[in-house]
């Protein structure tokens, strides 16, 4: 079978939450100056109620409600597709799938958690979101939720995207967001910033300060984030316990799954399903791998421990896989993945060997999605790229071991808006670069002792 599709009746009803199932739990968000672990009442400021009682539950599942799963079904189930084609060029004995996500109308996993997000903010009477983007693909998936909501939406989107990448921004503007490039003269921290830095080309740290302190200083105004937090991360499940029910009617179950990290909810969505039964000791050997980019190897170089969220020290402060909040990508860097920090849930397993992660460089990302475009015909997102790179070589390590494996990557996307580059790689004008040890080092000594 080439495509595993479920009934939209089979959208499952609930999402899955790997916080019931931790063997320790999660070390608790700590509140920035004072370095007490925060409360519900902490983030009343920015958040609504009912995702602040997602971001702390201990309940296994919890439901999904029916005005979200509505919307779900515009593209939900999203298929998982056998990719015959690409095993055939490996010439590997290895079975390859994909989940895809690029079927949404923004064309990738986030508006998975931008729906519900607007969703409980709309409930709870808010009237306006701020948010981040980097590459544009968070503000325009929540441009999209917040339409359909009837909500505002303004989002502060780094500035080298938003110079390299109008065409999400306009995307944003079709859906009746309002979007500036950060860093701004509308916020505090964005005027400073660009005192003390005017040529900055921004980052995401410096927008999610930007985007935060709107959110604190407007009564009628939220905040939402795109990935890194428990909640985002509990609605990214519906990829994972989705793709399970495809494997059932198979009768399959991945040896391997893979997914790229940014802030990690993608790949922690669709993987922590599996995860699950890793713990659970029903499926104990599955490999389950993240994959980055050498330019921003936050699992594979980081440290794991507290560090803040954002880069100028606003947000409460998270013990995650870390470059430390000072974090700025390298301008030169086309693969997306930017962020400096992951989801503390997916670190801790990470940490605790439930997890591993490789990195690699952006030109053999590249060269992947390619492989993979004149294969299977998708043309996918640089970010997905790095999951579609790790596919290939664990199908060649198949080859190599002659084994029948399994193979799962979570397909975060579709790359039509990052055709500038796939230029750049046509025009051979992708360079490697690997974020240096020192930098990171340096990074440390201004995180917080804790
Ligand atoms: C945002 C994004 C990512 C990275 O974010 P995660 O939170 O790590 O999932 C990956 N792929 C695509 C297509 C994205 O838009």
């Amino acid at each position: 079978m080439k495509k595993i599709v479920l009934d939209e009746n089979e959208l499952p009803d609930k999402w899955y939450n790997i916080q019931a199932d931790l063997p320790t739990p999660l070390d608790p968000p700590l509140n920035p100056q004072t370095q007490q672990p925060i409360g519900p009442h902490d983030l009343e400021a920015i958040f609504p109620k009912a995702l602040i009682k997602q971001e702390m539950s201990q309940e296994r599942y919890i439901p999904i409600p029916e005005e979200v799963k509505e919307i779900y079904r515009i593209w939900r189930p999203s298929p998982l597709v056998r990719a015959e084609r690409l095993e055939k060029a490996l010439k590997t004995p290895a079975k390859i799938y994909y989940k895809w996500e690029g079927v949404s109308p923004p064309g990738s996993h986030k508006p998975n958690s931008s729906v519900p997000q607007a969703y409980y903010n709309m409930k709870e009477g808010v009237q306006r979101i701020a948010t981040e983007t980097g590459a544009g693909q968070w503000g325009s998936a929540l441009a999209f939720a917040t339409g359909l909501f009837d909500l505002q939406c303004r989002v502060y989107m780094v500035k080298c995207s938003y110079e390299q990448k109008p065409y999400r921004k306009v995307l944003m503007q079709n859906w009746g967001a309002e979007v500036y490039p950060s860093p701004t003269n509308l916020t505090n921290v964005g005027k400073e910033i660009r005192e003390k830095l005017p040529d900055t080309s921004g980052s995401l740290g410096i927008a999610i300060s930007e985007a935060v302190e709107d959110a604190a200083t407007h009564e009628n105004t939220n905040y939402a984030l795109g990935s890194v937090l428990n909640h985002v991360v509990l609605h990214q499940s519906i990829i994972g316990l989705e793709m399970k029910k495809q494997f059932e009617k198979i009768d399959d179950y991945p040896d391997v799954v893979l997914g790229c990290v940014g802030g990690g909810s993608n790949f922690a969505g669709a993987a922590f399903p599996f995860v699950q039964d890793k713990i659970n000791g029903s499926h104990p050997d599955t490999k389950i791998v993240s994959v980055e980019p050498l330019a921003c190897p936050t699992l594979t170089k980081g440290q794991y421990r507290y560090d803040f969220g954002d880069s100028v020290g606003l947000t409460p402060l998270l013990k995650m896989h870390t470059l430390g909040h000072s974090f700025v990508p390298a301008a030169i860097h086309a693969g997306g993945l930017r962020y400096h920090g992951d989801s503390p849930l997916l670190s801790k397993l990470t940490k605790e060997g439930y997890m591993e992660a490789v990195a690699y460089y952006q030109k053999d990302i590249f060269d992947a999605a390619i492989l993979f475009a004149q294969t299977e015909g998708f043309v996918v997102a640089p970010e997905a790229a790095h999951a579609v790179k790790a596919a290939i070589d664990f199908a060649k390590m198949a080859k190599r071991d002659n084994e029948e494996r399994t193979i799962v990557f979570a397909n975060s996307g579709h790359g039509h808006f990052d055709l500038s580059a796939y230029d750049a790689y046509h025009g051979e004008d992708i360079i490697d670069y690997a974020h240096p040890e020192e930098l990171i080092e340096k990074a440390m000594t201004e995180l917080p002792n804790i």
